[in-house]
């Protein structure tokens, strides 16, 4: 029987070891739900690596551990120290990540770190080639693999390979100075499917495979050494009804109130509001400056000093890079200077978490938002904007993103802003805040109605579907 080999960096769950025992817990972000049928379908598996560096693992537990992975039906990629470091903090998170998100001056071009990502890459190829037997489906994730692909494809060129990208593609002046961007585009080339959250981003992939690799693209399709590749746009979505069941439940008479939920409501009346953010602490969500324009805000419309509250969840994320703890200083600071600034005996106007927060106590902040504050500098989608949206079981609320979250195009009923445009965040702000309940729930609902037909259960049939597809594609070319 076929099955389906997906790819990812991590894969979907949790290694515990603590005094030679080992615990696995299954971890439930978006892409693990978006694939748990396909998952599951037959005798598909999930290879990655584990998050357990091969150092800290004896021979014997390193054995325990695939054991007990495979049980979960995953095959994990043995990454050392050095891997970890060079490939993944620096080569995924020091040049592509920044780059491909527009900050070129926080980009570095190490000889060093792209030899591991090469290497690394092989390693990942290794294990997939492997695992596979003829007829099965390979789809790799993300930036973390742009040269898998094409790794697999020549070992086994009947090998029907999809590839997702996760992250925006910049445009071609931006990816033009990138070092080794004919080795990314051909790696990327090994995919049969090549998909990306929007059409912007594919049209960005096209001209740089038209400039840079001087082939040219009919439509959606580039031919490629005697191959034709489909590039196409498949919009992330999320569980809608996991989120929206659960704000059900959180706003029941009879669920028990958490500290929190009773925290937040004790701040909620006629005039008084809540303001959403959440973020994992990365510069591209862009958290300084919306700090930065709420201030603006209390400025322009002093009238709200004491009726809303700024409540802004920060997900600690890649700590040891220093760009990232740059940002947390600054973070921490901005709002320290603030609260200062503004606060009353009654009143503080951030309300800061640095931390992350578990399934529950989400719901718990997303139910009892007036606004969610989604102000990306650069996003390739944005699921919590979409979550927001999702909890809103009363249809009241309303969503202020950024036009530069791959999101934003799929949730026109949204307030767009752009985000660097101070004057824009304030008057939209106020626009939210004064936002008749009526209009409210007529953008609520266009919203919600895309977003649960849309869900990532579909998105990731639809990808498939797709990727079946380009086998047509092969057999009218031979
Ligand atoms: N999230 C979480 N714990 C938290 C805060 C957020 O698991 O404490 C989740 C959130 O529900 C969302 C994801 O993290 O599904 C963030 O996804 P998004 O696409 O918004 O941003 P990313 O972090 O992938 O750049």
């Amino acid at each position: 029987m076929n099955k389906t080999i997906i790819v990812s960096n991590r894969l979907p769950l949790q290694v515990i070891i603590h005094q030679n025992t080992l615990k696995i817990i299954p971890s439930v972000g978006g892409l693990a739900t978006g694939m748990k049928s396909v998952h599951a379908e037959g005798n598909g598996i999930w290879v990655g690596w584990s998050g357990i560096p091969e150092e800290e693992l004896s021979t014997e537990l390193s054995e325990k551990v695939a054991k007990e992975i495979r049980k979960e039906k995953c095959v994990s990629v043995p990454l050392t120290l050095d891997d970890v470091e060079e490939y993944y903090e620096g080569f995924s998170n020091k040049a592509l990540w920044p780059l491909f998100h527009y900050f070129m001056e926080y980009t570095g071009f190490e000889e060093h770190e792209w030899e591991a990502y090469k290497r690394v890459n092989q390693k990942f190829a290794e294990i997939v080639l492997e695992n596979i037997d003829d007829g099965d489906t390979v789809w790799v994730h993300d930036y973390q693999l742009l040269l898998l692909p094409q790794l697999i494809k020549d070992k086994k060129p009947n090998i029907t390979i999809g590839f997702f990208l996760h992250i925006p593609f910049p445009s071609y002046e931006i990816f033009r100075t990138f070092p080794w961007r004919k080795e990314i585009l051909s790696g990327m080339l090994g995919a049969d499917l090549i998909g990306f959250h929007t059409y912007d981003y594919e049209r960005h992939f096209l001209s740089s495979v038209k400039r840079i690799l001087r082939l040219d693209a009919h439509f959606n399709q580039i031919s490629y050494h005697d191959r034709l590749i489909k590039v196409d746009s498949f919009p992330m979505g999320i569980d809608y009804d996991k989120f929206y069941n659960a704000a059900l439940e959180h706003s029941s008479n009879s669920k028990e109130k958490s500290e929190l939920y009773r925290r937040l409501h004790e701040h909620i009346s006629e005039d008084k509001k809540l303001i959403l953010s959440i973020d994992r602490m990365d510069y591209t969500k862009g958290i300084p400056n919306r700090i930065k324009a709420f201030e603006y805000f209390l400025h322009k419309f002093p009238e709200y000093k004491e009726k809303v509250r700024l409540v802004m969840l920060a997900v600690p994320s890649r700590s040891n890079v220093t760009q990232y703890k740059k940002l947390k200083r600054e973070t921490d600071e901005l709002v320290g200077r603030i609260n200062g600034k503004f606060a009353t005996v009654s009143w503080t106007p951030i309300w800061y978490f640095y931390r992350s927060m578990p399934f529950d106590k989400l719901i718990d902040l997303y139910i009892s938002s007036d606004v969610a504050l989604i102000t990306p500098l650069r996003d390739g989608m944005n699921l919590v904007a979409k979550e927001y949206v999702a909890t809103r079981i009363n249809n009241d609320g309303v969503l202020i993103l950024s036009e530069m979250a791959g999101a934003s195009l799929e949730m026109n009923e949204a307030l767009i802003i752009n985000p660097n445009s101070f004057e824009d965040f304030a008057n939209n702000l106020k626009r939210a805040l004064t936002m008749p309940l009526k209009d409210q729930k007529s953008r609520m609902k266009f919203l919600q109605k895309r977003l649960k037909r849309y869900n990532v259960e579909k998105w990731a049939k639809e990808f498939l579907k797709s990727l079946e597809e380009t086998n047509e594609l092969k057999s009218n070319i031979i």
